[in-house]
């Protein structure tokens, strides 16, 4: 395996402006990992190497020429299919979408590409990023690296799979409820939910605009950081954005130091309900950094256990509200009643047969739960919850600077597990939720593997909205901790994969 794949990004960056590599090369060792592993890992829905190598030949024309150059040009990346690119399909998972090839480029892939990074192509995810296994794909589910028959997280697996796997060293996700987190959590990467409205939501297909926001998916904590200095800042075009300038966030991961620095470990997060291993991991961490100067202490939110219910009423409200648009008339599938059919029949044709059955699901929840004999009793009493939410993280901010959860309850589990369950699958965010209903940032930072599974774990840190310098403080922090205990990072003990596609394609069942 080409030593260009394993290091990070910002060492990548390192070797590109010292010429010691062009992004030619670059991208190219990263396309070859894709056309090896890919068919075993499914990360990518779509790969566009001709045009890939075509923007790294002008990166490197610009590095000959002396161009001043972002930190991160010529740096390859990987994008979830919810956010659109020009000139390249745009299915955000959905058959509703299939073959819609988008005009424009959303902010956050405009932005990358002005920075020279290089995209490769677009990543699977949950349809409309409704999940949090990748299965909810209309295009087939995302395998875990570290264990093919077993899921990478959702909804945007295919990003954390992409970055586990070494076919790119960074990647963009959305996080509508824990789908950058999570993933993260169950890949061994690291995963970032920016404050909301740090990053422009202009063309990300919207799930629930309230919730959404778009980040970094990376295997350290500073390549996520050098990504979110590139996409986030203010944008004209998305209202909620956030008009004030953002320090760097790589300086902080620079200067990342926890002395002194109080830690809130929430109490209802800590319980039972979770895994053994991923507790264990979760309390060593806390204990390094303790070693280390923080302090930690116990803080109650006791409104968080209600954050699932809430989410489930918010979430599915403005959903079916978003994906109204997908009418047959203005994007993707059109499909006719046989004989033909009023407009009204065509459109209900078209939506039966392009959505998948957890959209379906979510869009009947959710007109219902705006239905006018029902819009008090639900979206208003989830709308209260959430407010009583963002007070638990107020009351929680005065006392600590930044809160510590596990991810996510469980390491990775089995592909088919709790598929036929939608309780079940949505339990996975219980951690992650009342950062999106808050509007406040998150981290998810590899604390290890499971001792009973040997999956890998993440440790959830939370920040006062537009404070999300403090996760890189500690998540920098703590990750250099590990490191010095680890002596290597935690993706070196993940399998290399090149073996797996002759066995998926012998057992066809991977
Ligand atoms: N798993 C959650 C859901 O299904 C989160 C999705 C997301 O963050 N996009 O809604």
């Amino acid at each position: 395996m080409s030593d260009l794949i394993r290091i990070s990004a910002a060492e990548l960056a390192a070797r590109l402006a010292a010429r010691e590599v062009s992004s030619v090369e670059a991208t190219q060792v990263h396309l070859d990992r894709i056309a090896a592993v890919d068919g075993a890992v499914h990360a990518f829905l779509h790969v566009d190497g001709e045009r890939a190598l075509a923007a790294a030949a002008e990166v490197d024309r610009r590095r000959a020429a002396g161009d001043a150059l972002g930190p991160l040009a010529g740096v390859p990346i990987a994008i979830k299919d919810v956010l659109v690119t020009e000139g390249m399909p745009s299915t955000a998972g959905s058959r509703i979408l299939e073959g819609w090839v988008p005009p424009y480029d959303a902010t956050p892939v405009r932005r990358v590409r002005e920075a020279g990074l290089i995209p490769l192509g677009k990543t699977n995810m949950d349809e409309f990023a409704m999940g949090s296994s990748t299965e909810h794909s209309a295009y087939g589910p995302t395998y875990n690296p570290w264990e093919l028959e077993r899921i990478p997280g959702g909804s945007g697996g295919g990003s954390a799979a992409s970055v586990a796997s070494f076919e790119a060293p960074l990647a963009l996700g959305s996080d509508t409820g824990g789908s950058i987190r999570q993933p993260a959590h169950v890949t061994g990467t690291v995963g970032v939910k920016p404050t909301y409205g740090a990053v422009s939501r202009y063309g990300s297909i919207a799930l629930a605009s309230s919730l959404d926001q778009v980040g970094p998916v990376s295997r350290t904590v500073l390549d996520a950081a050098l990504l979110q200095d590139v996409i986030a800042g203010h944008d004209p075009l998305d209202s909620t954005s956030i008009p004030d300038a953002w320090p760097s966030m790589a300086e902080a991961v620079r200067q990342a130091d926890v002395s002194g620095l109080r830690i809130g470990v929430v109490k209802q997060l800590d319980s039972d309900g979770f895994q053994a291993g991923v507790r264990s991991r979760f309390h060593e961490a806390l204990e390094l950094l303790e070693r280390n100067g923080a302090d930690i202490v116990e803080v109650s939110a006791p409104h968080f256990e209600y954050s699932i219910a809430a989410y489930y009423l918010i979430l599915p409200a403005e959903a079916s509200s978003n994906l109204a648009k997908f009418d047959s008339v203005r994007f993707g599938l059109r499909v006719m009643p046989e004989g033909g059919g009023t407009v009204e029949q065509v459109m209900a044709a078209t939506r039966e047969a392009g959505f998948g059955p957890e959209v379906k699901r979510r869009v009947i929840l959710g007109t219902y739960a705006l239905s006018a004999g029902y819009y008090d009793a639900y979206y208003g009493s989830a709308q209260k919850v959430r407010t009583l939410v963002q007070r638990d993280f107020d009351a929680a901010f005065a006392e600590v600077d930044v809160l510590a959860t596990p991810t996510a309850p469980t390491t990775a589990f089995k592909l088919g597990e709790k598929l036929d369950d939608p309780l079940a699958m949505y339990l996975n965010d219980v951690a992650t939720i009342p950062a999106n209903l808050a509007g406040v940032p998150g981290i998810s930072v590899p604390t290890g593997l499971a001792p009973e599974d040997g999956l890998p774990v993440g440790i959830q840190f939370l920040a006062p909205a537009r404070e999300d310098a403090r996760l890189y403080n500690v998540g920098g922090a703590l990750e250099q901790l590990l490191l010095e205990q680890w002596g290597a990072p935690l993706l070196s003990q993940a399998p290399d994969l090149s073996t797996h596609e002759l066995l998926a394609t012998e057992e066809g069942a991977v």
